[in-house]
């Protein structure tokens, strides 16, 4: 097989019984839960609170994207936030996402999301996860240790503040450096803690299905114990990291090689009330994203993939095994940071025609999205000698330890060796970088003309917008192609869902029965856009949805008729 080149994902045709009782199962649940990571740990726990049994499996030992993660919950009007001074409300949080999420789930899912999200976090604080008090105001892509709450998404772009009032409501575990660490170990612990019985380097290979469709259970390989330590050392050489496309891909070959190879037992478990497909995204299966985002596809070795070998679509093929239907698959979430430094803000960011396309201090996940609209998904940002010379001091000042390796690091990489290009004049820095001269200077004087009391075209927050005048200039490079871009990429949409429920729904129409999916197995709040927080925050809301109904429905009452208020606190 060609460098570069997965497999598909090993995913087989459902068994099918005509009843349950014509096999003889190996293990039986209330509730079983496919992959455990945040959104399966929170299923699992819901599950078992409300007095289920439940089993969870893993393909590798659990955590995946979660605890790789920053650990941020995205929430509205909590605790956390009073405490800290800080005035929001679950409206507010309403206003401000529905100009933000799409129309992937409808207003009423996110009335009670915001409704819900200050209980959720209770919820997640009951299980063990801490929150420090201090609030971060300026703009960052993620905050420095000591705090525990920041600005994550456009809350304070002119024109979302002109609708919602804003308030940081990133909500990031206490920890150093990113919690998602932290933040799975205590989902984790109280799970186990709770009764969850976790079975590790169980990969779920099919489901097991009656003659109407309808979900009784998983067959799952159980990797032998001989083979474990290896998987796990595979596991880890695919992660969120930069330069390690090629190491990833041969790791992902090699773990699929072992477990053909490996064999083991086949596992049979039945699950009374349902299957909670959490499985996670699809961004190591590079097979899938040349499908959707071939230009991504392309590029896999420029970017750090976010998520872990877990993120191998499997989920999402189990589901449409049984004749779930995927929505939207080719949204991915493409981010492109660049504050701090905020100096970065003051540039303009152009194409190859040397136009502006967004206002740079969009959240970084519209700007990266952005940049991957554009030909060739290549973009530069223009500086003068002020504003470049404003943002390498800027880079070098810079005190805190964490934010320092993680933004600025990679700034001053990719000023140095990521292609800068520098000219006396505008004209002979777009001969230098392929754009359109004539249009470059029109773009420039218009940002000058702002900058001078006028309103910038795209609504950048007046604060960020500067003369670009003083010789040389600089133009810094953000396409998507250059590795010291260090862009970041997951995938957000997966399979249809009930929005009541999590019950996956029929191409045709229609649930099916005995089948949940949460997290990035589903269609979600942020199918169509992530905003930091949103996905961890999701995997609660979805969890814990699927979670009590599954329970729900083993316990004997109807999945569809669990109302909504039966699975918020
Ligand atoms: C570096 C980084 C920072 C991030 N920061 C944030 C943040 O701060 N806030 C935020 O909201 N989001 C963040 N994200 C995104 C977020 O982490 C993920 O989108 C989210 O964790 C996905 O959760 P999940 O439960 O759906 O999947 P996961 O947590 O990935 O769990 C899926 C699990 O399923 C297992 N699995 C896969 N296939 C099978 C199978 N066939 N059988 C059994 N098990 C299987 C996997 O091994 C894995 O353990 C970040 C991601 C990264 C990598």
């Amino acid at each position: 097989m060609p460098a570069g080149e997965t497999q598909l994902t090993v995913v087989e045709p459902p068994l099918r019984l005509a009843r349950a009782e014509d096999i003889a199962w190996d293990e039986t649940a209330d509730v079983v839960v496919v992959g455990f990571g945040g959104a399966g740990a929170c299923a699992a726990l819901e599950a078992v609170e409300r007095g289920g049994s439940v089993i969870a499996l893993d393909r590798f030992a659990g955590g995946g994207a979660t605890a790789y993660s920053g650990g941020v919950v995205y929430a509205g009007g909590t605790r956390v936030q009073a405490e800290a001074g800080v005035a929001d409300s679950a409206q507010a949080m309403f206003d401000y996402l529905s100009l933000e999420v799409g129309d992937a789930i409808t207003p009423a899912t996110l009335r009670r999301f915001c409704e819900g999200s200050a209980a959720d976090l209770e919820w997640l604080m009951r299980h063990g996860v801490t929150y420090s008090r201090d609030a971060m105001l300026d703009k960052t892509a993620y905050p420095p240790d000591r705090y525990g709450l920041y600005f994550s998404g456009n809350e304070k772009v002119p024109r979302y503040k002109q609708v919602a009032a804003p308030a940081p409501r990133g909500h990031r575990a206490t920890g150093r450096g990113f919690t998602g660490q932290a933040y799975f170990a205590a989902l984790r612990a109280s799970a186990l803690n709770a009764g969850v019985r976790l079975l590790p380097h169980a990969p779920v290979r099919r489901l097991i299905l009656d003659g109407d469709g309808e979900v009784l259970g998983v067959e799952a390989q159980v990797l032998p114990d001989a083979v474990r330590a290896r998987h796990a050392e595979l596991y880890g050489k695919a992660g969120p990291l930069p330069f390690t496309g090629d190491q990833a891909e041969a790791a992902i070959r090699a773990a699929q090689a072992l477990e053909r190879e490996a064999g083991g037992e086949r596992r049979r478990i039945r699950a009374l009330g349902g299957v909670v497909l959490a499985a996670g995204g699809y961004i190591f299966n590079l097979e899938m994203l040349r499908e959707h985002r071939p230009l991504l596809a392309e590029n896999f070795r420029a970017f750090l993939r976010l998520g872990s070998m877990g993120d191998d679509g499997s989920g999402i093929r189990l589901g449409q095994s049984a004749g779930g239907a995927p929505a939207m698959l080719e949204n991915v979430f493409v981010n492109k940071l660049i504050a701090p430094p905020e100096g970065l803000l003051k540039g303009v960011a152009v194409n190859d025609r040397g136009e502006r396309f967004i206002n740079e201090d969009a959240y970084c996940g519209f700007l990266g999205a952005a940049i991957a609209e554009q030909q060739g998904g290549r973009a530069w940002l223009i500086l003068d000698h002020k504003g470049f010379w404003r943002v390498v001091r800027q880079c070098l000042r810079l005190r805190d330890r964490d934010l320092f390796k993680m933004f600025l690091v990679p700034t001053l990489l990719n000023i140095l060796r990521g292609g800068t290009r520098r000219a006396g004049t505008l004209r002979r820095l777009a001969g230098k970088t392929g754009l359109d001269p004539d249009r470059l200077e029109r773009t420039v004087a218009a940002n000058n003309r702002a900058a001078a009391g006028g309103v910038d075209p795209f609504g950048k927050s007046p604060e960020h917008v500067r003369q670009i005048a003083a010789r040389p200039f600089y133009a810094l490079n953000l396409s998507l192609a250059n590795p010291l871009g260090f862009v970041q990429l997951f995938t957000l949409s997966a399979l249809r869902v009930d929005e009541e429920t999590g019950e996956v729904l029929r191409r045709e129409g229609g649930a099916i029965r005995g089948l949940y999916a949460a997290g990035r197995n589903a269609v979600g709040l942020c199918a169509q856009g992530y905003l930091s927080g949103m996905s961890l925050a999701d995997g609660v809301f979805s969890g814990r949805r699927a979670g009590a109904c599954a329970a729900a429905r083993a316990a004997g009452s109807t999945a569809a008729a669990a109302p909504p208020e039966a699975v918020r606190d």
